[in-house]
């Protein structure tokens, strides 16, 4: 899960797919995809304001010349996946998302997050330093037209694609993206490389498994939520994490320790190298949660709090970045 260097903007990855992608995947930096078919196309994704995604959609005109936009999925819910949705949405797109992401594709989580880098004090100082990049005022939420649960094959000019929902993991409604023909999976925030994962919904053993069943796929390139194109190496490298804060948790948790004593006394080891190694408290809390269901959620806000804490901010330097 080393970082690597690539390039911002379009990849072809050949069998006429293609990625958008926007380095270095720390928070908000995502990638979106675009499968043509004859005549036609499907997106995946959209960015994270509408800035972000006019500048995309302008990049990748020439290969829309030949293929118009017909259909865009959204692989989860989180405002870096969907918030440029209005501006596809107003070329007459039809957008597909599960029905458990299109629940949290709301104007009320713009306006959360909006409210984010407006709060005082030094969890909003965290919050303003990660998403400074990003223009979150007079975006219109806008939601799918077509919901699905389980699975979804899409015919997308004459080609076969297959929306797979693994959720709830990262979020409640995550979903792969598989092109058979191509050998090749988009795989939202299923997959981070290069950065720290978060499991907002968990529990983490679905997510476990969600990577368990990419390794099973008959694929060889996989785009992830953030980070470079991939393979199935940066799946096993990623599991590998989860399986580990998984293990430490679950043991901190059934020797009594409180969820702050566990956060504070697990040796990420390799894994602190890792860009956003602070989310480990995310992660932590929600194999709490897991193993005791009365424990109360926690607000993003708060959780972001922990996350700076954890890496030392504003101390220590920030440049390690995040994903989302
Ligand atoms: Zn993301």
């Amino acid at each position: 899960m080393s970082s690597s260097t690539y390039d911002k903007g379009l990849h072809d990855l050949g069998n006429g797919c293609y990625a958008w992608m926007l380095p270095d995947g720390s928070w908000g930096w995502s990638n979106s995809g675009l499968i043509t078919g004859s005549g036609t196309s499907l997106m995946v994704d959209t960015l994270f304001d509408l800035a972000l995604t006019r500048e995309m959609l302008d990049g990748i005109a020439p290969v829309l010349g030949q293929h118009p936009l017909g259909t865009l999925v959204n692989t989860h819910s989180d405002g870096d996946h969907v918030f440029g949705n209005e501006l596809v949405a107003a070329r007459g797109v039809e957008i597909v998302a599960s029905a458990a992401a299109a629940e949290l594709m709301t104007q009320e989580a713009v306006e959360q997050l909006a409210g984010i880098k407006k709060v005082a004090g030094p969890t909003g100082d965290f919050a303003r330093h990660i998403f400074a990049p990003f223009d979150f005022e007079g975006i219109t939420a806008t939601g799918p037209d077509r919901t699905f649960e389980g699975e979804l094959g899409l015919d997308v000019g004459g080609r076969e694609v297959w929306l797979i929902q693994v959720g709830p993991a990262h979020t409640p409604g995550d979903a792969l993206v598989h092109v058979p023909d191509a050998k090749l999976l988009y795989a939202g925030d299923i997959l981070f490389v290069g950065g720290t994962p978060i499991a907002w919904a968990g529990p983490i053993d679905r997510w476990i498994n969600a990577l368990d069943r990419i390794l099973d796929m008959d694929v060889t390139t996989i785009v992830p939520g953030h980070g470079p194109v991939s393979g199935k190496a940066e799946v096993s490298a990623m599991r590998e994490y989860l399986v580990f804060v998984e293990a430490e948790a679950r043991k901190r948790f059934e020797d009594g320790l409180d969820v702050d004593a566990a956060i504070a006394s697990i040796d990420l080891g390799e894994y602190g190298e890792l860009p956003e190694h602070g989310r480990l408290a995310q992660n932590v809390i929600n194999v709490y949660q897991q193993l005791n269901p009365d424990m109360p959620r926690e607000e993003r806000l708060l959780v972001l709090g922990r996350i700076a804490a954890l890496e030392g901010f504003p101390e220590l330097d920030a440049t390690a970045g995040g994903n989302d």
